[in-house]
């Protein structure tokens, strides 16, 4: 292959989109999907496309500051160790942090408790300008308390209708959402969590009920299943990246994210002052 032709073969969006029936038991997690490349040309790629989503984030910014209410929330999720961290740090890390409106969802606190599960993410929704991240999100109400029964049968199931409402409201309220699965495989996250063990400094990521969870593996596919079936709609389709390899799942979630920052059409807010008379005031300043 020669280095020319190295690069998205088919758009990160179209590639990595979850197609309805596409089962996760098929899911090669160190495959590469749409992409041709190899760790180098892929490391040349996102320092390239940093500056274009740097420079589309300070538009939507500029924007948000002029007004414009819209914004854009990319929510990711993943079994542990799938590399929700390194995207925030490798892929929200390229731009400016004061565009950045993060918010991380672990356990509920006794006050999250007392409301209704989308209470608390409601209040994290991104301000107007601002590229929203869910580090973890409302899939959790239909992942983690699923697979381990926090609430019955019949509260979760009712969930995925009412996410798919929430998410049309939040759509339509000029938020676009770019939903994110990353898929880790199971000897790939034994390396990781062993790596944890292995290293000092990092200890602290390590839980020892990481390992509990892992027995729950086939359970949690089987509730990832249902959430790509049931919660990916033309407004806020899911995509499947594929986690083997985080040279690949930092390339595309960038791509992700640049498409939909490019979908929004940005230009630079128009001066709201007159910019000949402001130059002739300034030079005799
Ligand atoms: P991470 O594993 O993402 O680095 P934490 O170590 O804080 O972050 O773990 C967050 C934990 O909170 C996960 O085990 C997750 O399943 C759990 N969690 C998130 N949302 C909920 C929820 N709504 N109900 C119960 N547990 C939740």
């Amino acid at each position: 292959m020669s280095k020319a032709s190295s690069g998205w073969q088919t758009p990160a969006g179209s590639a990595l989109r979850f197609s309805p029936g596409q089962l996760l038991a098929g899911l090669d997690a160190s495959a590469t999907p749409g992409f041709n490349g190899d760790k180098a040309a892929a490391a040349a790629l996102l320092f390239e496309r940093a500056t274009v989503v740097g420079a589309l984030q300070e538009k939507l910014f500029a924007n948000g500051r002029s007004g414009d209410t819209r914004s854009v929330l990319l929510v990711l999720q993943g079994m542990d160790t799938a590399g929700k961290g390194g995207i925030v740090r490798h892929v929200i890390g390229q731009v400016d942090p004061q565009g950045v409106d993060h918010a991380s969802f672990g356990v509920p606190t006794e006050e999250e408790k007392s409301h209704d599960y989308l209470w608390r993410i409601r209040k994290a929704l991104p301000r107007g300008g601002q590229i929203g991240v869910f580090d973890r999100s409302h899939y959790e109400d239909v992942l983690v308390v699923r697979v381990h029964n926090l609430v019955p049968p019949e509260v979760w199931s009712a969930r995925y209708d009412e996410i798919n409402e929430f998410e049309r409201e939040v759509a339509a309220s000029g938020t676009t959402i770019v939903k994110v699965a990353l898929f880790v495989s199971l000897d790939e996250q034994k390396k990781r969590l062993m790596e944890r063990l292995e290293r000092p400094d990092k200890y602290w990521k390590y839980n020892p009920r990481d390992v509990d969870e892992r027995e729950l593996w086939p359970a949690y596919q089987e509730a990832y299943q249902a959430v790509l079936d049931r919660t990916s709609t033309d407004i806020a389709p899911w995509h499947i990246v594929p986690a083997d390899r985080k040279w690949f799942s930092r390339l595309a979630v960038t791509e992700l994210l640049i498409d939909a920052l490019e979908r929004l059409n940005l230009d630079w807010p128009p001066a709201t002052f007159d910019v000949e008379a402001e130059k002739r005031r300034l030079e005799s300043a």
